[in-house]
């Protein structure tokens, strides 16, 4: 049986893998086909696209937007869309700008604290056009300020501690409508890590193409509990393992056993949309 993995982060957002070692991973895993999805970027796209072809294995554009729905901060995965597509760009370049301003705002709150961090050393070392939480943690932990990612966190960075600073997010039917204008499909990531289930008939109201199943944090249970919410809603399946590079020595990559059928229903749901897109 031939198994995918389609939540992928790399070092275009606060993954550590970048495009070449991603490929390889997949292929020491033998996946047969991968979606590289950053946190409110497209930068890795084409670079892991070429990995792929060159190592033999499917690669499908993805990404991961955050988004808001009555309150709760939704994650919503795009596959199969233009990574060229003027308004997606234009929108992923203000969404970047806004996390650029927040790591700013949350090193200003640190130097407030005596904690001599530059927003430079944060840029330098995130290195991408993404940079978040992760990348203040990391490079807290460098300049020796804190003695490790989960320090950083729990002392600064946490929701309502000193640092913390809310991120600006769109609308859940911003993200669907961002995505499929694009060409592509939109799936809900992880709901049982957001226990916002509440929120999904809406979303599918507004066009939510797909729920995400399989993912590192569920359990057998919730899986279960997912999938049967897929066939009532009539939803596309999508699964990956959310890995982010090395977790506690071993990347998470692969781990999560998603079939392929999956992505044949995502593609033909893909082609569906693009169809229906041009002009008649
Ligand atoms: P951001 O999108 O900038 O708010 O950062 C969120 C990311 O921070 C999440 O995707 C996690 O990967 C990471 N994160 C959140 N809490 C922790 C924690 N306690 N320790 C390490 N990483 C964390
Ligand atoms: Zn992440
Ligand atoms: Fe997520
Ligand atoms: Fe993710």
């Amino acid at each position: 049986m031939a198994f995918i993995d389609l939540h992928l982060h790399s070092r275009f957002s606060d993954g550590t893998y970048g495009p070449e070692e991603l490929a390889t991973q997949a292929r020491r895993c033998e996946l047969a086909a991968i979606a590289l999805t950053d946190h409110d970027s497209v930068e890795g796209c084409p670079g892991t696209a070429q990995a792929c072809a060159a190592a033999g294995i499917e690669f499908i554009t993805g990404t991961e937007l955050t988004a808001e729905q009555d309150g709760n901060e939704l994650h919503i995965l795009g596959y199969g869309f233009d990574t060229r597509n003027a308004r997606l760009l234009t929108q992923i370049a203000k969404f970047q700008s806004v996390r650029q301003d927040r790591v700013r705002e949350m090193v200003a709150r640190l130097n407030r604290l005596n904690v001599p961090l530059s927003a430079e050393a944060v840029f330098a070392l995130a290195n991408c056009q993404a940079p978040g939480r992760p990348h203040v943690a990391r490079a807290l932990v460098a300049a020796g300020l804190c003695a490790s990612m989960d320090e950083a966190f729990d002392r600064f960075l946490k929701k309502h501690r000193p640092a913390w600073v809310p991120k600006f997010k769109m609308s859940g039917a911003e993200a669907l409508d961002l995505i499929h204008q694009a060409g592509g499909v939109a799936v809900l990531a992880h709901p049982g890590l957001n226990r916002t289930d509440e929120v999904i008939p809406g979303m599918v109201e507004a066009g939510m193409d797909g729920i995400e199943c399989f993912h590192t944090k569920h359990s057998t249970a919730t899986t279960q509990r997912y999938l049967e919410l897929a066939d009532r809603f009539h939803l596309l399946v999508t699964g990956g393992s959310d890995c982010h590079g090395l977790n506690k020595g071993k990347p998470l990559i692969g781990t999560v056993e998603v079939p392929y059928h999956y992505l044949e229903k995502l593609k033909a749901r893909a082609a569906d949309l693009a169809a229906a897109a041009l002009p008649h």
